[in-house]
């Protein structure tokens, strides 16, 4: 089983809801964690959903929170690159964690197929994470 974190920006909530629907099969049985209007509408598919705060009341932190923490396997995280959104710098901070800690992230549609589609989806997979000792050693 995976802690599977999801995301869809208000334009994008449909097509995440369409691929959810579509892959409903291979993703059920996984646990789930989404922001909150995300995981509300995601939840006639898939069941138990942890829903977080919604993305601008803080449910984007909440996720980079539990990336950080080693809680989270994939990040599908459709956002939209059409609307300035007023939580942008929690949504780049969300990125930027799920780089930092080399989690597999898809952000668009086929990049979502690609990742479920892979032989290495659900099974184990062990990053090689930067170690960052030198940093955290560093003289101040
Ligand atoms: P929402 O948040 O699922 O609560 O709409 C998504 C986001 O904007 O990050």
């Amino acid at each position: 089983m995976k802690t599977i974190a999801l995301v869809a920006h208000d334009a994008k909530k449909k097509d995440l809801l369409d691929w959810v629907t579509k892959h409903a099969e291979k993703l059920r049985g996984n646990e789930f964690y989404a922001t909150g209007t995300t995981g509300k509408m995601l939840s006639s598919v898939l069941g138990d959903i942890h829903c977080l705060k919604s993305g601008p009341l803080g449910g984007d932190q909440q996720l980079g929170a539990l990336i950080s923490e080693g809680k989270i396997d994939y990040l599908i995280f459709f956002w939209d690159p059409m609307t300035n959104q007023p939580h942008d710098v929690d949504v780049k901070a969300l990125l930027r964690l799920s780089v930092l800690y080399d989690i597999p992230s898809a952000c668009n549609r086929a990049s979502a197929d690609f990742m479920i589609s892979s032989m290495l989806f659900g099974n184990e997979y062990t990053p090689e994470l930067h170690d960052y000792s030198d940093y955290l050693n560093r003289n101040i």
